[in-house]
């Protein structure tokens, strides 16, 4: 596949990374035993708006065998302990997007957290013009497995459109025969996962991340002012139940959903019940390599 994007879109996408890499490094610092992750979560948040960006997605804190999809709710007052913590956040500006998870571990699992971080510099190693997706996933699972562990082969890296969180091509976690190939300009998030379980995710009960599933009309007033919100604000992109600024916003969520306007991301859980250690960095695919924009 190919995208042609203009100059001024690139730029757009380079400007979202490095706030994102930024608002990533500095909120990683704050994750440690005690803290609330609604603190992290919300200062986050705020620290990409004053840095001129937008959350594209609620801040991700995904603990233990929580691989993705896991934010803090309204008034949650979990803190972190000896946990192994993944953080994934996303900005936009105008729509274009970067991507970014990193995992800070307070569990002592450290080479857990080291097997995800190599296998993303060994995937980005490979990548430039004409590589197959599949030898990106080969890369990773080749380093997972050096130590020990599994990749989470059914989550996967992704495209990143216009206002589009996840878009074509899939970037796989392990060797694939079926691939595509990646072309010069493409904008892509690579994201292996690490785990001493099996290797699979499922989705868990909790939900705390909905997006737009279409667009209609609500006589509920409650309902009504949260659709609005999220039409104008949130478009297409994820938003956290905390984000909404209407009154009893769990309940016009709930009306959204039963009426199928919103979808939710429930919490994804290694099957095992096992650790899960996460890694991405976004990237423009050049000719002869590529351009990290979330470094
Ligand atoms: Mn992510
Ligand atoms: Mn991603």
């Amino acid at each position: 596949m190919s995208v042609d994007l203009t100059s001024e879109q690139y730029e757009k996408h380079r400007e979202a990374g490095e706030i994102l890499a930024e608002v990533r490094d500095e909120a990683a610092e704050m994750v440690e035993v005690g803290v609330s992750h609604l603190e992290v979560a919300e200062w986050a948040e705020d620290r990409i708006r004053e840095l001129g960006g937008k959350p594209a997605f609620p801040v991700n804190i995904s603990i233990d065998e929580e691989a993705a999809h896991a934010t803090p709710s309204i008034d949650d007052d979990s803190t972190f302990g000896e946990d192994m913590v993944n953080l994934d956040i996303g900005v936009h500006v105008d729509g274009w997007l970067a991507d970014t998870a990193i995992t800070v571990d307070l569990s002592g699992n450290e080479d857990l957290k080291d097997a995800s971080a190599e296998a993303l510099d060994a995937a980005l190693d490979t990548v430039e013009a004409g590589v197959q997706t599949g030898e990106i996933g080969a890369a990773i699972e080749e380093v997972i497995e050096g130590y020990g562990y599994n990749p989470v082969v059914n989550l996967t890296g992704h495209g990143l459109g216009h206002w589009e969180q996840h878009t074509t091509p899939n970037i796989p976690n392990r060797a694939v025969s079926q691939g595509v190939e990646l072309a010069a300009g493409d904008v892509v998030a690579i994201e292996p996962f690490a785990t001493d379980g099996g290797g699979k995710v499922s989705e868990g009960s909790e939900e705390e991340i909905f997006a737009l599933e279409r667009e209609a009309s609500i006589r509920n007033r409650q309902a009504r002012q949260a659709l609005d919100q999220i039409t104008e604000e949130f478009r297409t992109l994820p938003f956290a139940t905390r984000w909404l600024d209407t009154s009893r916003a769990e309940m016009a969520l709930r009306r959204l959903k039963r009426n199928d306007i919103v979808h939710g991301y429930p919490v994804l859980k290694e099957d095992d019940g096992c650790l899960v250690s996460q890694k991405e960095h976004t990237v423009i695919v050049t000719e002869d390599g590529c351009e990290v924009t979330t470094r």
